[in-house]
């Protein structure tokens, strides 16, 4: 029987979550429930003065908004220093490591080769000659990153360590460690790095690198854990949106991408429409709420049975929460954003508002006011006047909206209401 399978997501809180150790996190935590083994959370807080509260409940809150639970509680290193200390006493003792003052460092052999399988770039060899001697414990009693990872990762029985490309240089070293100690290594992976579009590290100019970006900015954590997904692993037939139950159902470390990913923006906003339209509106009702408080709209008067009505004409029509505040704001308040561009080319001339004018007294005698009546309206006046519908639609979606685009006019012009319908139409008409 084959063992099972521990793994392990190793953040240091000394900054926010990141996009790449998300995808890391991501990437453990599917490797752990596709193979029905454990994902653990070891919290890398040895450097004191660094490690801060709030940067932790950062991390744990952007995993757990992401969908990710970890098996059991989190580890602390800063609660375990002795034990590193204690082997590295034991490394001291049996003569492969020195004491060097206060610090503990570890004797690297020249002549020698560490060769391991990467799962994700294959064979990956070095010379122990390009390997210095390595500190184990500081000498301000602290343990290095490389030990205290070594030791943890053996307490913790971790048989497979996923991680990003810049620890590919630590692995050596890690390995190496194992072996003075006599134990049997864990297999390791290394995913390429997340680059920006333009092919460099991906920094700010990108659009955000923390989670927390990105959740304020509108997407969903479904869409940003899919797309995550994607920058990691090509899932078989050319699937693209896939929850995270459903990757952990068919993932496989083996086919992860040995090439760098480039994060796209564009793409990741196409991922969030996808779920956006897919999430049932009462599901939207509420996290649009949250947003547009944020965003500066009373809501106060607004029922959510309004507000879900607006929803369903929208959700297809927006690629993140914030867009629709931007777009339907003429729903909830009377100084909504108008496309000045659009207001100069549909409202512009003498002849356009006059039509307005006139829209609006036909539109008037439509009763009930619905999109049917309202639409028939339209067209017979378009007729009558020889106009195609859109010399109508356009400057009318204006004048009600204050958008150039958006939902079907007779739709919003329903939801709207024939009040504030034709105020707006003879407003602009005047
Ligand atoms: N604390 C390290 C990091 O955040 C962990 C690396 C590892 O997974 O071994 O990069």
């Amino acid at each position: 029987m084959s063992e099972r399978m521990v793994v392990r997501f190793a953040p240091s809180p000394t900054g926010f979550l990141h996009l790449g150790s998300a995808r890391t996190a991501l990437f453990n935590w599917l490797a752990a429930r596709r193979a029905g083994g454990l994902f653990l959370l070891r919290i890398e807080d040895t450097d004191r003065l660094r490690s801060e509260d709030r940067f932790l409940d950062e991390i744990l809150g952007g995993l757990r908004w992401l969908g990710l639970d970890w098996d059991g509680e989190p580890i602390f290193q800063s609660r375990r220093f002795a034990l590193y200390r204690e082997r590295a006493e034991g490394l001291v003792a049996s003569g492969k490591a020195y004491r060097d003052g206060e610090a503990i460092l570890f004797r690297v052999e020249p002549g020698g080769t560490v060769a391991y399988e990467d799962m994700i770039h294959g064979r990956i060899e070095v010379a122990t000659e390009t390997v210095k001697d390595q500190v184990l414990i500081k000498s301000d009693g602290s343990p290095a990153y490389n030990f205290a990872c070594v030791v943890d990762d053996v307490e913790l029985g971790v048989t497979h360590i996923l991680r990003g490309d810049d620890h590919i240089s630590n692995t050596p070293k890690q390995i190496l460690f194992y072996e003075a100690l006599g134990l049997s290594r864990p297999r390791f992976g290394h995913m390429p790095l997340i680059m920006g579009a333009d092919g460099a590290k991906l920094s700010k100019r990108h659009g955000g690198v923390s989670i927390t970006e990105y959740k304020n900015e509108g997407f969903l954590p479904e869409a940003l854990a899919n797309y995550l997904i994607l920058l990691g692993w090509t899932p078989p037939g050319g699937v693209e949106i896939l929850t995270l139950d459903e990757a952990a159902g068919i993932f496989d470390i083996a086919q992860m991408n040995d090439v760098q990913a480039r994060f796209d923006l564009q793409k990741l906003k196409w991922v969030n429409g996808e779920y956006i339209m897919k999430k049932p509106t009462a599901d939207l009702v509420p996290l649009l709420r949250g947003r547009m408080a944020r965003d500066g709209f009373d809501l106060a008067a607004v029922e959510d049975g309004y507000l879900a009505r607006v929803v369903d004409l929208y959700k297809i029509r927006i690629k993140t929460l914030g867009e629709f505040g931007e777009l339907a704001d003429a729903f909830f308040k009377e100084d909504f954003a108008v496309d000045e561009e659009g207001r100069r080319k549909y409202l512009g001339s003498a002849e356009s508002r006059a039509r307005l004018a006139e829209l609006a007294e036909r539109l008037a005698a439509v009763d009930p006011f619905v999109r049917e009546g309202l639409e028939a309206a339209a067209r017979e006046m378009a007729a009558v006047q020889g106009l195609k519908a859109a010399d109508l639609i356009h400057p009318a979606r204006l004048a009600v909206s204050g958008k150039t685009k958006g939902a079907g006019l007779f739709e919003m012009m329903e939801l709207l209401g024939k009040e504030t319908v034709l105020r707006r139409l003879r407003g602009c008409a005047a």
